[in-house]
């Protein structure tokens, strides 16, 4: 085939293509329009998952009528006018294309009035071609209808999915921008059926708890961080409260949704040993910097972004959400209803549950952050310890709450040099694999600093002369399994190092174990020991070290309630 250059429609249709991948993206693009115009108000009536009609109406600032026709052209924009805009948005569109990409592939009508014009504009627009313009009384504001999505470019349709699947994206996103736009009252509607009303928030925790339920925002702990011109705000999740998946990890940086790598592991880095293997936290935060510290341009659809330093906002959200956990996380309390494993179990899914007459303000209910000084009083099943705080029973799994304790001693050790060692006076020869072996000499100097010394003997045998001090005799040969499996482990990639995985296994093996009697003076070391820690609630592994019982909830279940 000769080179051609391509027709105008061909051209807006491939174009097209990177800003409207499916009905979700239409909605998102009209609404960060309704956005920006500065709407208080923004209704959003979805048909067919998307595909046969969407409708997004704002009370925003409108379009003049001599630039209606203008708003569909491929880069026009009211939002940039030079370059230097462009490395410092305030906006959220600014590169004046989801208009005309939206019409290149779609039947849309256009309503719009400023209100300082006294009549208002109706457009219809089909495949990128104008098909008619009148004057229209209407009250200010501007409302955009888009019918048969992909209509003229059926290959499209084919990479759509059901109705239910093309719905959920829609409603994730209208939920994110409603989430992220407390005061604007949000409404959205399926197929005539209203899914919720959203009147504007007095304060954003209302907001969360309208979308996600009262109960996880009454859970979740506050995050406030400052540093030099960048401010963290917003929630994330106790110890003891988490979800399968990362699904709910949520930033918005000036006012923007976006999917970012750095940031989720930011706030997973401050959850280090909070979390069980494979379960991640809840995170709402908005990350506002200068906008000329963050180039929004790097994506058709304006999803992901580039920080100018990448670094230092990895290092404030991380210390923003490790403060939150270390100053304001609470003890979990132990909840009879229905015992759960964990504290508190949430429904992963928006609840849509709308608190309507709640006179509690969320997030009132207090709960000691810290471990109290605690009076020991006993041991059930050899495995837990029961003590009395000034608030309330406290029961304590004996041996998460020591390996919490050894974990928290030893870290700081680590800080200071390497691990104490204790020589064994009878070395162990443990027959290996030879590739294990290999492994062993890799680590060699890494297992020194943690106490271990292991010197080859022979194709498959290793000679153990020094163990970390922390181990007791029994304890040696499970801890060398651990390490063994350790290494193999660490060629796949993980989020955390090797030695973190060592450290917390070294740990493991030197708690005092379930069924283990202690007398009361070893338990009273172990409580004031778990007094003293900076992460209290979880033992390294993530699991819980401690409930709590309040008072109130004793005497109410013992019928005391005044
Ligand atoms: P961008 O948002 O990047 O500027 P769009 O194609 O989304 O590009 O919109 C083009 C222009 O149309 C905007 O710059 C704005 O001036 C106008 N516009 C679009 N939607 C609205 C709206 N809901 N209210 C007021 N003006 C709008
Ligand atoms: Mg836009």
């Amino acid at each position: 085939m000769p080179i051609r250059i391509l027709e105008p429609e061909l051209v807006a249709q491939i174009a097209a293509g990177e800003v409207v991948e499916r009905p979700a993206s239409v909605v998102k693009e009209l609404v960060e329009n309704a956005l920006d115009a500065g709407a208080s108000r923004i209704e959003v009536e979805i048909e067919g998952g998307g595909r046969r009609r969407i409708r997004v109406a704002d009370d925003g600032c409108g379009i003049p009528a001599a630039e209606v026709p203008l708003a569909f052209a491929r880069h026009a924009t009211s939002k940039l006018s030079s370059s230097e805009d462009l490395f410092r948005v305030t906006t959220l569109g600014f590169r004046g294309e989801a208009l005309a990409a939206i019409a290149a592939v779609a039947r849309v009508t256009c309503r719009t009035r400023p209100p300082q014009e006294t009549l208002g504009t109706e457009l219809r627009i089909e495949g990128g071609k104008i098909v008619e313009q009148h004057p229209l009384a209407r009250p200010p504001g501007t409302e955009i209808i888009v019918e048969d999505l992909f209509f003229n470019t059926p290959a499209r349709l084919k990479f759509l999915k059901g109705e239910g699947a093309e719905r959920r994206q829609i409603d994730l996103w209208i939920s994110r921008y409603a989430l992220a736009y407390p005061h604007v009252h949000f409404i959205l509607r399926h197929n005539g059926r209203e899914i919720f009303s959203l009147p504007a928030a007095r304060e954003p925790r209302y907001r969360l708890a309208a979308l996600y339920g009262t109960e996880l925002a009454e859970a979740l702990l506050e995050v406030a961080e400052e540093e030099g011109a960048v401010r963290v705000r917003g929630w994330i999740s106790p110890p003891g409260m988490d979800r399968p998946d990362r699904q709910e990890l949520v930033f918005f940086v000036n006012g923007r949704w976006v999917q970012d790598r750095m940031l989720p592991a930011a706030v997973l880095q401050a959850y280090h040993t909070l979390l069980p293997g494979g379960r991640y936290p809840w995170a709402f935060l908005w990350i506002d910097v200068p906008p000329e510290q963050v180039d929004v341009n790097v994506h058709p659809a304006k999803i992901e972004i580039r920080f100018r330093d990448p670094d230092g906002i990895f290092r404030v959200v991380q210390r923003a959400a490790h403060r939150a956990l270390r100053e304001t996380a609470p003890i979990p309390v132990f909840r009879s209803s229905n015992l759960p494993e964990r504290p508190l179990k949430v429904s992963s899914l928006p609840a849509w549950t709308f608190p309507e007459t709640t006179s509690q303000t969320p997030g009132a209910e207090s709960s000691p952050s810290s471990l109290p000084p605690l009076r020991v009083i006993g041991q059930i099943q050899a495995s837990y310890i029961i003590a009395e705080g000034p608030d309330g029973l406290y029961l304590l799994d004996q041996h998460a709450a020591h390996e919490r304790v050894l974990y928290e001693t030893l870290s700081a050790q680590r800080q200071e040099g390497p691990l104490p060692a204790q020589p064994l006076l009878q070395p162990l020869l443990i027959d290996v694999p030879p590739e294990e072996i290999s492994l062993l000499e890799e680590n060699r100097g890494l297992l020194e600093d943690l106490g271990f010394r292991i010197e080859p003997f022979g194709p498959h045998t290793v000679r153990l002369q020094a163990v970390p001090a922390i181990l007791s005799t029994e304890a040696i040969l499970p801890a060398f399994q651990d390490l063994l499996m350790d290494l193999q482990g660490s060629r796949r990639p993980m989020e955390e190092t090797l030695e973190g995985r060592l450290i917390r296994n070294i740990c493991k093996r030197a708690a005092v174990k379930a069924g283990q009697v202690l007398n009361i003076e070893q338990m009273q070391h172990l409580v004031r020991a778990l007094e003293r820690c900076a992460m209290p609630w979880t033992c390294p592994h993530g699991r819980p070290t401690v409930l709590r019982f309040p008072l109130g909830q004793l005497a109410r279940q013992f019928g005391r309630e005044e």
